[in-house]
């Protein structure tokens, strides 16, 4: 059983994304980078699985810069036996990558992909849908458990006011939620043991796969800022106000 986990570099969700002066995106000069949060309890669950005897390798993918060949090594060093770099300067849409993911499963020939629910810089929550979709398997997305059969993964998702639980015929496609697992934090040694571990070099053209993006940003703005509040003195207050003024009651 082979686990491939595709990891994509992102802003570290500790930064406070700054818009760029243009609008023309966030600003991404000197920004820590990281591996986005949801592929790291990808990361851990596929360990968990090879951990408890059910995988025998887990194999890590990420398609960007040639940076992001540190988030492999994250991986790595967190666990995961070999790294594959699909290397672009483009920025990667999610139909782009869901196409060069697929490419990867046919040489890999995985019996399971997890993936993040969503990456979050933008927030698409597309790419596994997308993957589920051109390689024709069956999908649990946003998982919260996930238990192995010989040829089955039953997968509990989260759902509006509640769980579901669903068995997929392998090989298939799962998508991590929050609630998973938490990530492991990789050790020294292990971070020392990741740098030797294989790391090999692809492109888009190695699957075939053109990235032009399809979407053109036309705008970024930042948030508005919030208003301040206002200290009621009484519940009757609070409730003249809802109706009054926010119109909410
Ligand atoms: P998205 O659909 O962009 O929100 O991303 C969902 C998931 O797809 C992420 O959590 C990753 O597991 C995977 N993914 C998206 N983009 C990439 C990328 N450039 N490289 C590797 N994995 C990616």
């Amino acid at each position: 059983m082979k686990i491939l986990v595709p990891v994509k570099r992102v802003v570290d969700y500790n930064v406070k994304v700054r818009v760029k002066s243009d609008g023309s995106g966030v600003e991404l000069a000197n920004v820590k980078m990281s591996m986005n949060p949801f592929d790291e309890i990808a990361v851990e669950e596929a360990l968990r699985l090879k951990e408890a005897g059910k995988a025998t390798e887990v194999v890590v993918v990420s398609i960007g810069p040639a940076q992001a060949s540190e988030t492999l090594r994250t991986a790595l060093a967190m666990g995961a036996d070999r790294g594959i770099l699909v290397k672009t300067e483009a920025g990667t849409e999610p139909l782009a990558v869901a196409k060069i993911l697929k490419g990867v499963v046919g040489d890999e020939k995985p019996d399971l992909v997890i993936l993040g629910k969503q990456a979050i810089d933008d927030d698409a929550n597309q790419t596994g849908q997308m993957l589920a979709a051109l390689l024709g398997w069956g999908q649990g997305t946003f998982a919260s458990k996930v238990v192995l059969e010989a040829d089955a993964a039953l997968v509990t998702r989260e759902i509006d006011g509640g769980a579901q639980t669903v068995k997929l015929t392998l090989p298939a496609i799962v998508t991590t939620d929050l609630r998973l697992n938490e990530p492991r934090y990789a050790s020294l040694p292990n971070i020392m043991k990741a740098k030797k571990k294989p790391i090999d070099e692809k492109s888009p053209d190695s699957y075939g796969v053109d990235v032009t993006p399809r979407l053109k940003v036309l705008k970024t703005s930042e948030p508005s800022g919030r208003t301040a509040g206002v200290k009621v003195s009484s519940p009757a207050e609070l409730v003249a106000k809802l109706k009054d003024e926010a119109g909410v009651i």
